[in-house]
């Protein structure tokens, strides 16, 4: 599907980024590229290598929003990326305790870039840059447990009568497992489910919950969940939501760090 839109006096087409040729058709005449893989918060996955392709044939700079994936699952410039960006509030932090972000760039700054940055006053304050520093030290073990916890819940979630369908990426029951064993490591600990009772039983489960705790966000030490039609959706009417996929059964569960077993006792309790 194609739809034309005009945000910020800027022509905007939309596309759907699975169906392959319609998106490296769209990518071969952007002027610059911007994707998140996996997306967020149907975990749908673009193949990085040949975006990038299509991109760089017309000198299209290509920058992959990395903050799902993080770098331990997923290396974009291994496939040729320009530019990884990073929300640090999240796993790279991973503490829930600053907001912040990064720009990373293959290649040094070029002047005019450095000007940019400098005066558009981009940069981190003292103390949130020491505490994603703080954050990064254990880094790599945190998203080791992020990853265990997130494939168990994936795994058990399905097995669930009262869940229609995991969204993980990896899982064999995504279409795009083959764009998963080539550029990801891991699934990580971003999932969403569907529940079979629709709008009331998501808000059901929502008020039930007692360890995972109903706030936005993902990333960090504790386990969180939302509901998309009701938060990082809202601002679409129902149709367009209902056409992208996000149903009003629909939860998003950023998987922490707790005990595994405490996870599944606390979704066992609210899906039953
Ligand atoms: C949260 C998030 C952002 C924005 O980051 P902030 O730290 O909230 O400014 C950007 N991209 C992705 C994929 C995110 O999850």
């Amino acid at each position: 599907m194609r739809i034309l839109s005009d945000i910020y006096h800027v022509s905007v087409e939309i596309v759907d980024a699975t169906d392959e040729k319609i998106w490296l058709a769209a990518v071969s005449q952007a002027g610059a590229v911007l994707l998140e893989t996996p997306s967020n918060p149907l975990m749908k996955l673009i193949d990085i290598e040949k975006t990038v392709q299509a991109a760089h044939s017309h000198k299209a700079p290509v920058i992959v929003d990395n903050t799902v994936a993080t770098p331990l699952n997923q290396r974009p410039f291994d496939f040729g990326a320009d530019w990884v960006v990073h929300s640090t509030s999240k796993y790279l932090n991973g503490h829930s305790d600053m907001i912040g972000g990064c720009a990373v760039s293959k290649k040094a700054l070029l002047p005019q870039q450095r000007n940019i940055h400098k005066n558009l006053g981009g940069t981190v304050n003292a103390l949130d840059a020491w505490l994603v520093l703080r954050g990064l030290r254990t880094f790599n073990l945190r998203m080791e447990r992020h990853n265990q916890n997130g494939r168990a819940i994936a795994e058990w979630l399905s097995s669930r009568t009262e869940v229609l369908r995991v969204y993980y990426p990896g899982f064999s029951s995504q279409i795009q497992a083959g764009i998963f064993e080539k550029q990801m490591k891991h699934g990580g600990s971003l999932l969403s489910f569907e529940l079979a009772a629709g709008e009331k039983g998501a808000n059901r489960f929502l008020d039930r919950v007692n360890l995972i705790t109903h706030a936005v966000s993902l990333g960090g030490v504790e386990s969180l969940a939302v509901r998309p039609a009701k938060s990082s959706h809202r601002g679409m009417n129902p149709e367009a939501r209902q056409r992208a996929g996000i149903s009003d059964g629909l939860i998003r569960l950023s998987v922490g760090l707790e005990s595994i077993e405490d996870l599944l006792t606390d979704l066992s309790q609210a899906l039953t």
